[in-house]
């Protein structure tokens, strides 16, 4: 159970994440909608498929975007289960207090900064830690 953040701090990150949710949620929908709609016009006037390589790139980026919005959504719905569970604002690789400056900035952050951009540059994490 970390204690770097008040209760008050908490409160204001649960209302952030709540928001942050709301709006990707919504940002999904919207995008799911016209993913359907823009589908629904390509059966209609391409039916004949000459454009099909067209077609596969356009679904590709289709389904990157809908992959981000869900892993944001997976992302901060696991950041209100920490929030929950008492272990929220820890970092799940060294178990540093996570910044409140961070986390206010990136409320589902799971990392502290030197753990997250030692895995997005794809370094293992050193023995020593
Ligand atoms: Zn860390």
């Amino acid at each position: 159970m970390n204690k770097h953040l008040s209760s008050q701090d908490r409160a204001a990150l649960q209302v952030a994440l709540a928001m942050r949710r709301e709006q990707l949620e919504t940002q999904r929908h919207q995008h799911l909608a016209g993913q359907t709609r823009a589908e629904h016009a390509r059966e209609v006037l391409l039916q004949d498929g000459d454009d099909a390589p067209q077609r596969d790139a356009d679904r590709e980026l289709d389904l990157a975007i809908a992959d981000r919005e869900v892993l944001g959504l997976a992302a901060i719905d696991a950041a209100l289960q920490r929030l929950s569970s008492g272990h929220y604002g820890l970092c799940a690789d060294c178990e540093a207090a996570i910044p409140l400056a961070r986390l206010q900035l990136e409320p589902q952050a799971l990392r502290c900064v030197a753990c997250e951009s030692r895995r997005e540059r794809g370094q293992p994490r050193p023995a020593s830690l």
